[in-house]
């Protein structure tokens, strides 16, 4: 079986396995003990880890605060936001095309007494830049834009969103969960960014296990929140909870391979895009319309209608051989809201299908397709 659902998730690599190994077994200290010896392992392996993901985006190590994943970041961040404050202002910007977990953490806000604001977005997904700086008022306390379209990967221009937001004195949260790994993030390129959530299982770490990134001024005095978690302080306090440290272990090692890779696996990536799309355009002739841009955009997520066929049924029937999906949160019942928000009709998202490619996979895999 093919597997092309990578930005659902990825299988973890045989070197992060490795590495996590030896925290599920004799290296099982808590890293908040003190004095002996397992304690110590397991302290410097989560510092160690934390340094991986830190010079992965370009950031300090004690930007990172782990979490369980980008849904607890997200929540964590804009919830913790608006109540710390909530005094500044009640105003929040998002955008339609967003996660469900910052959607329904902006929703909760709302029953709150938040007022929120959804950009609309054009054909492909991305917000206009015009429009967040005129709806931005002195209430505004946080700008949260995706970076990479989970469903379509397009790539929302974050270095502008990065600048208008700085230049409003207005925090900024990306979730850039489809981005890590695939794009090179450099934090420092991106002033405006306060905050920003991700997870390891999408570039081939374990799952239930993410980072939010969390930026320190120029005292170094890390951005405040209220915390989701009370409790033992850990993660300066922002993350209460024992670390789980096989967990944060992968994540370091899958992402001190996404680093050492990225270029190369970038480059892979187009080049199985462009395969891929070629030999869908062959078997398919006439039969598709491809809902994703060919520039800006994550390599290796394609979204295609197949005109005139439904999703589910061609999924089902793909199953035992290709793993793809009709993009997340889509069913008979409730259609993806961000086709929607694109401006596809009901029928064109019930043509849809999402393939998403990992670099592990090889041109010849691709073949499959010939053989159906
Ligand atoms: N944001 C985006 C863009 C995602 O694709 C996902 C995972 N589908 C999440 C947030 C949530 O990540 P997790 O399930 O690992 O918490």
């Amino acid at each position: 079986m093919l597997y092309l659902d990578n930005s659902a998730t990825t299988q973890i690599l045989p070197e992060v396995r490795s590495a996590m190994l030896p925290y599920l077994m004799e290296e099982y200290g808590n890293p908040s003990s003190k004095y002996y010896l397992v304690a110590e392992n397991a302290k410097n392996a989560v510092k160690d880890a934390r340094n991986s993901i830190s010079s992965l985006l370009g950031c300090t190590d004690r930007e990172i605060i782990f979490t369980s994943g980008s849904t607890e970041s997200n929540n964590m961040i804009i919830k913790g936001v608006a109540d710390y404050y909530s005094e500044k202002g009640n105003h929040i910007i998002t955008s339609k095309v967003e996660h469900p977990s910052v959607l329904e953490a902006c929703k909760f806000l709302e029953t709150k007494g938040f007022e929120v604001t959804y950009l609309n977005v054009d054909n492909f997904g991305r917000i206009d830049l015009s429009e967040l700086s005129s709806i931005i008022t002195d209430k505004t306390i946080l700008v949260s834009i995706i970076w990479g379209n989970n469903e379509l990967g397009s790539l929302n221009d974050m270095k502008t969103i990065s600048e208008i937001c700085l230049e409003r004195d207005v925090f900024l949260h990306t979730d850039a969960t489809q981005v890590v790994s695939k794009v090179a993030i450099d934090l420092t390129e991106f002033p405006g960014i306060k905050f920003l959530s991700c997870s390891a299982h999408k570039f081939h770490g374990p799952k239930g296990i993410g980072a939010a990134f969390i930026r320190k001024d120029r005292y170094d005095i890390l951005a405040k929140i209220t915390p989701l978690m009370h409790g033992g302080g850990q993660e300066e306090g922002y993350r209460s909870g024992t670390l789980a440290v096989h967990n944060i272990v992968g994540m370091g090692k899958a992402g001190e391979m996404s680093q050492k890779n990225l270029l190369n696996n970038i480059k892979k990536l187009c080049f199985l895009e462009g395969y891929l799309t070629t030999i869908l355009n062959d078997k398919f002739k006439g039969m598709l319309i491809f809902n994703h841009d060919k520039e800006h955009k994550i390599p290796g997520i394609l979204s295609v209608q197949f005109k005139g066929i439904n999703n589910e049924i061609l999924v089902k029937k793909l199953a035992p051989f290709i793993a793809a999906s009709t993009g997340s949160a889509c069913s008979s019942s409730k259609p993806s809201h961000v086709l929607d928000a694109i401006g596809l009709s009901i029928d064109q998202v019930r043509n849809t299908i999402r393939f998403s490619l990992s670099a592990t996979i090889e041109k010849e895999d691709l073949n499959i397709f010939n053989e159906l």
